[in-house]
């Protein structure tokens, strides 16, 4: 294992979120309603409070572009992400265990909003990627039509593509590829 983990749990989690965005044209938005948020919500674990709204909706969506800039920028500007929401938060790291997870960090209490819980337990994470000096393991989805972010946690830094499925078809385009390319 890389990083403790709930750094791991939570850089899965925050980039999951970051891909539901549209990114390109011909991507759809997964977090468009109430709904979808529940089950992204339920999805990834997510506990504390809730308001159902529309509301915290928005602010949830409103978190995605922030972070994506953590796969995108120069570390120095991906420090100063970090900082801001974890300042903007008012964070204040505290050891806690809870259903069924061992101790783990929460920097937020759980009636704090969740658009904030979610935005500090990402920044969090990324406080121990950035101290390890891994922020080249935030990348970006390799395929050609696709922006996906994608978290490498393998040991050989080996994983370009995202969880949507890109590497699978990457491997079948370059296997009829061969196939065309082998005398009949
Ligand atoms: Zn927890
Ligand atoms: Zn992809």
């Amino acid at each position: 294992m890389l990083f403790a983990h709930d750094t791991e749990v939570a850089l899965r989690g925050a980039a999951a979120l970051v891909n539901t965005a549209a990114t390109l044209p011909t991507d759809t938005d997964d977090l468009q309603t109430v709904e979808e948020l529940d089950a992204f919500v339920s999805e990834w674990e997510w506990t504390g409070s809730r308001t159902h709204d529309e509301a915290e909706l928005e602010s949830v969506r409103a978190l995605r572009p922030r972070l994506r800039q953590l796969w995108t920028t120069e570390p120095r500007e991906a420090v100063a992400v970090v900082n801001g929401l974890l300042a903007e938060a008012g964070a204040l790291p505290q050891l806690v265990r809870h259903d069924g997870w061992s101790w783990h960090l929460h920097a937020t209490s759980p009636e704090a909003p969740l658009a904030t819980r979610m935005a500090v337990e990402a920044a969090m994470a990324m406080v121990d990627v950035i101290r390890s000096d891994e922020l080249r393991r935030l990348r970006i989805c390799s395929a050609d039509d696709c922006q996906d972010v994608v978290v490498d946690l393998s040991k050989n830094r080996s994983k370009r593509y995202c969880d949507g499925g890109c590497g699978n078809r990457a491997n079948v385009a370059a296997y009829r590829e061969r196939k065309a390319s082998q005398p009949a």
